[in-house]
């Protein structure tokens, strides 16, 4: 059945997963209104889009209220990088809920089906593994990743009081690490650190013993993942992991980019952050039931259409992959 073109907004749209995003729905003929006040994300991501009839870009902060027409929401304004978001955890917090109001409050008046971008940090340091959606986290109210974590969690929470209050049509998609073109070299992520560590020939960043996981997923498919949850019907207003299952240590992340680059970079250890979960990995048994999803690119084949990337916006040349 061909799918009726749609008025999209999205949020956070000029940042890494959101510029991708907005250039998809543009190639399959939605109209896009990417909204976004740069504070991590830039006009670089979406200079390429500038010109295209279908495309428009607003320079507005989330915490103020928003009114445009459109036929959905994609929220993915918030800073995402620890860094980052501990910055100004003050504004993090406001991002995320007051954030979350705002959109919420313009889906109630415009009937528009909204999907927020959530994260597997709502699981806080997980003593469940893998982490499916029913598990309800173990979260350090007080901390310095909280901002980020409580006002996810918050957000949430919002989600299902307007979906249950105002029946709004919500979709929420609790996103795993995700990594690929246009993450910010600066951005403090491991793949941007290590990356960048191992191109420059700088010391390659552990923290901690480097035995803590995360399960590491290529940007095309997390940007799948998230239009399939937002165009799935039935119970799609539960919440959904997306991510991908391959779980890798710290260490072992370090020693295939160390492989792939062929880097003379050192391996240094560094103290690991307060509250950094030490084991992360999505069980995505209710995207595959729900919305026949699965991620297609494991992580070196991703690391190998990633590098280049980065190598390109450091003005290095592209290391011969091994
Ligand atoms: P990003 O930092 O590249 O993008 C976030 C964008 O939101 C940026 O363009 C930023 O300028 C914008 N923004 C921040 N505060 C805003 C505000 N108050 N008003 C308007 N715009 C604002 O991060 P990303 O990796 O693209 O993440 C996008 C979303 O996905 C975030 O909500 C993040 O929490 C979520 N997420 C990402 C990951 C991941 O691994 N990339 C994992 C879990 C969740
Ligand atoms: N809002 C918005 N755009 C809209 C409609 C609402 O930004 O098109 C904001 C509005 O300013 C309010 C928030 O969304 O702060 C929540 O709206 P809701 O209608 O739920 O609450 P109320 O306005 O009744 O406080
Ligand atoms: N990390 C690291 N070196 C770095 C940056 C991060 O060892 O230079 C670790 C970090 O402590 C965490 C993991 O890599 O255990 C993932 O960190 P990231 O900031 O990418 O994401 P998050 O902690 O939010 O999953």
């Amino acid at each position: 059945m061909k799918r009726a073109h749609k008025r999209v907004l999205v949020t956070g749209g000029a940042g890494f997963l959101g510029s991708h995003l907005c250039d998809r729905l543009l190639a399959r003929g939605d109209d896009v209104l990417c909204v976004d006040n740069f504070f991590t994300g830039s006009r670089d991501n979406v200079l390429h889009l500038l010109g295209h009839p279908r495309f428009e870009l607003m320079r507005h902060d989330v915490t103020f209220p928003l009114f445009v027409e459109v036929d959905e929401i994609y929220n993915l304004a918030c800073p995402a990088s620890p860094v980052h978001y501990q910055n100004n955890p003050v504004q993090t917090i406001k991002t995320a809920v007051h954030g979350a109001i705002n959109m919420l409050g313009l889906a109630k008046r415009l009937n528009a089906r909204i999907l927020q971008a959530s994260t597997s940090e709502v699981y806080g340091d997980p003593t469940v593994h893998p982490q499916p959606e029913d598990y309800r986290g173990n979260v350090n109210p007080i901390g310095p990743r909280s901002c980020y974590d409580e006002g996810k969690r918050c957000a949430e929470t919002l989600f299902f009081d307007y979906h249950r209050q105002n029946k709004v049509d919500i979709r929420v998609a609790r996103i795993f690490n995700t990594y690929g073109p246009r993450m910010h070299p600066n951005d403090g992520r491991v793949i941007s650190n290590f990356v960048t560590q191992a191109l420059r020939g700088e010391p390659i960043t552990l923290f901690g013993d480097g035995q803590q996981t995360r399960s590491f997923c290529y940007v095309d498919d997390l940007i799948d993942g998230l239009m399939r949850l937002m165009d799935a019907e039935g119970e799609a207003h539960r919440p959904v992991n997306i991510g991908n299952p391959g779980e890798f240590t710290i260490r072992e992340l370090a020693e295939l980019v160390v492989r792939l680059t062929g880097t003379g970079s050192e391996l240094v250890y560094r103290p690991l952050p307060t509250d950094d979960p030490m084991q992360r990995c999505p069980d995505i048994t209710r995207a595959e039931r729900l919305l026949g999803w699965a991620p297609q690119v494991p992580l070196e084949q991703g690391l190998r259409r990633t590098i280049p990337y980065f190598a390109e916006a450091l003005g290095l040349e592209a290391p011969a992959l091994a």
